[in-house]
């Protein structure tokens, strides 16, 4: 059904955009099975082609106030949880086209190995939902990644549900993960994406504590970014490789946002500073 109305929703969203506040996309991927590799090259190159692939720095410029291109929407890619086919993306898809992307990881779960990681992978990323698919990228591959220029980001110690969390629970899933990050990779860690990506999965207080070890908060509710976002709110669309041509393009365009304003007003009210 969604593939079938897709199409004609495309094509007035590609209207009604020319008259609604735009600013950039993040684009939000998990592991990157071999079945969806043509999938994730063929928008990727589209995007290349047409100059609208950003790298996390000017993401930030934009963020900063520089002004936005003329056109259709920037893009910057993100990868959350780490999976090792990151790695192979980064080498076959994003290196041919000059395109520098952000990856989000756990480092408490790349330190696990074999059984332990495979475990908490199903349970902690996965919420048993099915078996881990892949194993997660080891420090090495990581390291890879930031040498071929992709910003390195935390998306908490282990993979926790931040709403709810507090005292030293909620430090060692933000703070500690920052500092193991900075002591392997180098510091500041600029970007933090919060687990879950929905609404519910964040509250004030997590937002409060990521702003105090991070400059930037990517969360998985749908809509554009501009200096008008609050830098611990932004906005991200998943896109699901799986889907049809059409639904895809539709995320990666923006046509789903108009479902998620209430929950960019209640993003926006708890990235308040208080
Ligand atoms: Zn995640």
């Amino acid at each position: 059904m969604r593939n079938l109305l897709a199409g004609p929703w495309l094509a007035a969203w590609k209207l009604a955009r020319v008259v609604l506040p735009g600013g950039f996309r993040i684009l939000l991927f998990h592991d990157i099975p071999l079945s969806q590799r043509e999938a994730l090259a063929r928008l990727a190159g589209e995007l290349a082609q047409s100059r609208r692939l950003i790298d996390p720095a000017e993401a930030a410029r934009l963020l900063a106030g520089a002004p936005l291109p003329p056109g259709p929407p920037p893009v910057l890619l993100s990868f959350d949880d780490g999976f090792a086919s990151n790695l192979d993306v980064a080498e076959t898809i994003l290196a041919p086209l000059g395109a520098r992307a952000l990856f989000f990881v756990c480092p408490g779960l790349m330190d696990l190995d074999g059984a332990a990681q495979s475990a908490a992978i199903a349970g902690q990323i996965l919420q048993g939902r099915r078996a881990a698919p892949e194993p997660l990228m080891g420090w090495d591959a990581v390291e890879r990644l930031k040498a071929l220029g992709h910003t390195i980001g935390s998306h908490t110690l282990d993979h926790r549900r931040l709403a709810g969390l507090a005292g030293d629970q909620l430090a060692e899933q933000i703070g500690g993960a920052a500092e193991a990050l900075a002591a392997r990779l180098g510091g500041p860690v600029e970007w933090f994406a919060y687990t879950f990506g929905a609404v519910g999965d964040i509250d004030a207080a997590a937002l409060a504590e990521i702003g105090r070890w991070h400059r930037f908060c990517r969360s998985g509710v749908r809509g554009g970014n501009s200096s008008a976002t609050p830098p611990l709110a932004l906005r991200a669309d998943h896109v699901d490789l799986a889907a049809g041509e059409d639904w895809r393009r539709l995320a990666v365009e923006g046509g789903l946002d108009p479902l998620y304003r209430s929950g960019r007003r209640s993003l926006d009210a708890m990235a308040k500073p208080r």
